[in-house]
């Protein structure tokens, strides 16, 4: 079937990591967003942390972050290899493997801490992720706290004609449903591709969409090849994202309707003003996002 050009995703650019830097001592990162000054392009996204993948000796002293806060938007934490073990103030706790996904919202205020899981860091091994910031609107900001484990049998696989195979995080591709709740439209995909396969996506027209190679070489509708740990991205007008594989690659695929509402960050705290991020900081310092026990 012939590729509809007329609503083909234009791309603005192919963009490497920006700052690279540990986050606590076990999550060796390489920073796509907002590193590349790409708030506009990629809202509803504001942040994109590549972890490893990189190995760990065995330890009986678990790597990772202590006990830190959230407030203003969700932490989409995607596995491919190792495992997380994740705590917070709201009483959520819970481990994600290969595969999984976990989706918390931190929305009005959350304290957590994330580590490498006991027994992978027991054992040692290769640890590999990738954690999404999603923005939330203004008006749900202050939202009650959330947390979704998101096992990798509940996540839809769709083969693409033996070639590939496309993972619905959230949203939805040829009818197949993600599990993931969000707060406004947006499309999340773990996308294998073998080289020389090819997926036809369609997006809805005015989202922000952007594709990220984890490992391999891919190109987005025609856009010079991106390679490992680089991130294409299209502008806003189309809704057809043609993606090509030249080796075998593993992608992240995301897309949102653009939230275009002012973006005020500090550090852990994503607000629409500078007062409000103040606000946070306060809270935070007065215990009202809470302990862990
Ligand atoms: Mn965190």
């Amino acid at each position: 079937m012939a590729t509809d050009t007329t609503t083909a995703k234009p791309v603005l650019g192919v963009y490497q990591h920006g700052s690279a830097y540990m986050v606590g001592d076990g999550f060796p990162v390489r920073n796509l967003f907002p590193s590349n000054d790409l708030d506009r392009a990629v809202d509803p996204f504001l942040m994109l942390d590549y972890a490893g993948p990189q190995y760990f000796p065995p330890t009986d002293h678990p790597r990772g972050v202590g006990e830190h806060p959230h407030r203003g938007f969700e932490t989409v934490t995607i596995v491919y290899e190792g495992a997380v073990a994740h705590r917070d103030s709201a009483g959520n706790a819970g481990v994600i493997g290969p595969g999984d996904v976990q989706w918390m919202t931190a929305a009005s205020g959350i304290v957590h801490e994330e580590f490498h899981e006991a027994e992978f860091a027991k054992k040692g091994g290769t640890f590999h992720a990738i954690q999404l910031w999603v923005n939330l609107p203004r008006s749900s900001k202050m939202s009650a706290p959330g947390y979704q484990t998101i096992l990798n049998a509940d996540i839809p696989a769709v083969d693409l004609d033996g070639r590939g195979t496309l993972r619905v995080i959230a949203g939805s591709f040829l009818g197949r449903k993600g599990p993931a709740r969000t707060f406004t439209t947006v499309q999340l995909y773990d996308l294998q591709l073998n080289a020389g396969g090819r997926a036809v996506l369609t997006v809805p027209e005015g989202d922000n969409s952007s594709v990220f190679v984890l490992q391999g070489r891919a190109s987005v509708n025609g856009s010079r090849e991106a390679g490992e740990a680089e991130l294409i991205v299209c502008e806003r007008t189309g809704s057809q994202i043609v993606i090509e594989a030249k080796a075998d690659s593993r992608m992240l695929v995301m897309s949102g309707k653009p939230i275009d509402e002012p973006i005020a960050r500090y550090g852990p705290f994503v607000m629409n003003t500078k007062a409000e991020l103040m606000q946070a900081v306060q809270d935070y310092q007065a215990g009202k996002m809470g302990h862990l026990s």
